[in-house]
């Protein structure tokens, strides 16, 4: 490695005086590149940028003392909901550097920090550092704006400018929990304004820190979360809609395992692996079972067979996913490891998504050795989760960004091509994996964003930080793991000074990455960002700049989409599914279709023929509908739910379009669906509200039996996880 850091060296100070800059960034940076065969240098996460060293702000730093039972108190208080999924980070990405570094020391870790950063943007972009050169291809001039960002009003008088200082931004701060302690330093260097117990009058920004709900009644401005993403990211959800994807675009979605939903698959897991092992006596696959609610690895194990599968109480599987074990990841230094990366949807429509372009690596802590019989309990060896592996006595704690633990993603990557490997080919994968993902979950977000806020109605926009977790296989292929909708952004980490007190001492590296992603999400949020340009003025003014050092860093966010639209928006057909269900769903707050609704939507789409009556439209309903509602036992509202909905989709495109490809029947459908919507005044009848209200659905067991079209979706799919299965 010190080899390596000395080439890098020495590129430096050849770059330096050849000059290689901003120019060239900005022509890595054309939207059309091909993502995947070439992927842009912009992308990469070695230029994760100068951050105006958020630490350096907190020195003299907080050190909140706890005693033991104040922190159990202030943990019960959580929901469920974060426990789950925000809080179940709290203290994963805690960096472990000692109290002693962290804590009486800070100054010295950020220049370690720096000196590691600025070694790695070398590597990724050739630019120069030091910085004079930002990555975006932006030059920052000390006390001077940088370009990104929009302009004061210049008024000349007697030749001199007249700065016309903006209103702050205001942020509703009351709900933040967790992340309050890095929005606090995001908004100061932003010299926008806090209000940490709420305001009377609308905030610009609301920053919960659990779901939509956290605050009620929000009519405008924007808030930090979408309705409906904690529900979409639980494991089943999350698997569903992946699923949904491979089942139309089997090779582009293989990054995701070979999953099954429990208890409702079962039988299907277990005849499938039965067939398979007999098919091949040496084959010995493992699985890994993950309750669906569960988090930090809580009541995750290893199984060799579908009849280990633990019951309760006797009885049935509890809701969980049970996945194909990935047992062959790459590893580093004998151990396994995954990668977290904070991911922003800033808007569902259009889409637009922005990737950190700075990550962490949790390690393992015991070495890694494919599952057998004998290790398969082995947590600390096969489970990555920062929470597990800080029990183990191995955990190592280290003040560098590139050994220990926890080390940052760059400095993963930056070992991996000191061996030669093609990190941007990687990065570029991971990209890939991230925008298929957001495209999967957006068709239900929507239908959750018009219930919650309906068209027409006035409420907030919503944007969100998302947490992946990945992990790079042997053959350096990324693999979902899960996607957090309320990653950890603390950045202190608790420590026990002594027996039962607990003290959170500031982490640096959390710091350094998390204030940067929050900073430059409200950057992106920023209302004046989106009225004409003649309104938009700047935060600050010139001479003080807008961060605490007089200017902002260049973005740490990198936009991944719309850029990359033309390599991706194919995969946008479900999408298009989800615009005729809303079209069709009629009334406000509903998120499931009637049966009017659905006969509607067969009439205006002129989908009854001959071959399909509208009495089978009614079987069809009825059958997908029942089979849903018994898959989504919690969910109170009936009605047709929008996945039951694709599966009527597909399985009409299927039987009017008999020859092609799955596929290419959606596709066909919805071009004969939006043609002749399209072609209708108005758009086509939407059915009334009252109609939908008024009809339920009629349960009648002897139109249900001659229906005859129950469907299963799984044998649609079995072709879809061999290329997967050859990846490996
Ligand atoms: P949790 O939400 O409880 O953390 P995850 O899905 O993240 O659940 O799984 C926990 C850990 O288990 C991951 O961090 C990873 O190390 C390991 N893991 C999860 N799924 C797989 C898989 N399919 N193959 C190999 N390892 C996995």
């Amino acid at each position: 490695m010190s080899d390596y850091y000395e080439k890098v060296k020495v590129q430096l100070e050849q770059m330096k005086s050849s000059g290689e800059g901003a120019e060239k960034e900005e022509a890595s940076t054309e939207p059309d590149e091909a993502l995947v065969s070439s992927p842009p240098a912009s992308v990469s996460p070695f230029q994760t940028v100068h951050s105006s060293c958020p630490t350096a702000a907190r020195q003299n730093g907080s050190k909140t003392a706890v005693t033991g039972r104040n922190r159990s108190k202030s943990r019960s208080k959580l929901g469920k909901d974060e426990r789950n999924s925000s809080y179940k980070q709290e203290s994963e990405y805690a960096l472990h550097e000692t109290l002693v570094a962290a804590n009486a020391n800070v100054g010295k870790p950020h220049n370690r920090i720096d000196n590691e950063r600025q070694m790695l943007q070398i590597q990724g972009t050739g630019k120069i550092l030091q910085g004079k050169t930002e990555t975006n291809g932006n030059t920052v001039i000390p006390n001077q704006r940088p370009k990104e960002t929009k302009g004061f009003s210049h008024n000349k008088e007697d030749g001199n400018k007249v700065v016309k200082r903006r209103k702050p931004v205001t942020v509703d701060t009351s709900k933040a929990k967790t992340s309050m302690e890095a929005l606090k330093l995001s908004i100061r260097q932003l010299k926008w304004k806090e209000f940490p117990v709420g305001r009377r009058s609308a905030c610009d920004i609301y920053w919960h820190g659990v779901s939509f709900h956290d605050n009620d009644n929000i009519v405008s401005g924007q808030v930090n979360k979408f309705p409906g993403m904690i529900e979409m990211l639980r494991k089943i959800n999350l698997s569903r809609a992946v699923r949904t994807m491979q089942e139309l675009f089997p090779e582009e979605y293989n990054f995701y395992p070979r999953s099954w939903i429990l208890p409702e698959e079962y039988q299907l897991f277990s005849t499938q692996i039965r067939l398979a092992k007999d098919s091949d006596a040496s084959l010995k696959p493992t699985f890994i079972v993950k309750p669906d609610g569960g988090s930090q690895g809580d009541g995750i194990y290893l199984i060799r067979d579908p009849s280990d599968l633990r019951v309760i109480a006797g009885s049935q599987t509890k809701q969980s996913v049970v996945q194909e074990y990935i047992h062959k990841p790459l590893l580093i230094d004998k151990l396994k490891f995954d990668i977290r990366l904070y991911v922003l949807v800033k808007s569902l429509e259009p889409l637009e998504i922005y990737i950190a372009k700075e990550g962490l690596s949790r390690f393992c802590t015991e070495p890694y050795q494919e599952p057998s019989q004998k290790n398969l309990s082995h947590v600390f060896m096969h489970l990555t989760n920062y929470s597990l592996n800080i029990q183990s006595g191995n955990f190592v704690h280290s003040n560098s960004l590139s050994s220990g633990s926890k080390r940052t993603f760059s400095s993963v990557l930056y070992r991996l091509a000191s061996k030669g490997v093609d990190i941007k080919k990687v990065w570029s994968d991971i990209i890939s994996l991230v925008i298929k993902t957001v495209i999967a979950l957006v068709p239900e977000l929507k239908v959750y964003y018009q219930a919650d806020i309906p068209p027409g109605k006035p409420g907030p926009s919503c944007f969100q930080i998302l947490g992946f977790d990945i992990l790079l296989m042997k053959n350096l292929k990324p693999v979902l793991l899960e996607v957090n909708a309320n990653p950890s952004m603390r950045i202190e980490h608790e420590q026990e000074v002594s027996p039962g007190v607990f003290e959170y001492v500031p982490s640096p590296v959390d710091e350094e990455v998390k204030v940067g992603v929050i900073r430059d999400t409200l950057r992106l949020m920023d209302p004046a960002q989106r009225k004409p340009p003649e309104m938009s003025v700047e935060v600050g003014s010139p001479e003080q700049g807008p961060g605490e050092g007089g200017v902002l860093p260049s973005l740490c966010l990198k936009q991944v989409f719309p850029k990359y639209t033309k390599q991706f928006s194919y995969l946008r057909t479900v999408e298009r599914i989800t615009a005729l269900f809303l079209r069709f769903l009629g009334v406000k707050g509903n998120m499931r279709l009637g049966p009017t609704g659905f006969r509607t939507f067969i009439r205006n789409c002129k989908l009854s023929n001959s071959n399909l009556s509208m009495a089978s439209v009614d079987i069809l309903y009825i059958d997908i509908t029942r089979r849903w509602s018994g898959m989504l036992p919690e969910s109170r509202e009936s009605g047709m739910g929008l996945q039951a909905f694709v599966e009527a989709f597909f399985y009409l495109a299927q039987r009017r379009f008999k020859s092609l490809s799955l596929r290419e029947q959606v596709v066909s459908l919805l071009e004969v669906c939006e043609a002749q919507l399209e072609n209708q005044v108005g758009g086509g009848k939407r059915p009334s509200p009252l109609a939908v209200l008024t009809n339920h659905i009629n349960p009648d067991p002897y139109r249900f039996s001659v229906g005859g079209l129950r469907l299963d979706r799984r044998l649609w799919t079995e072709k879809i996880h061999l290329d997967y299965q050859k990846a490996k």
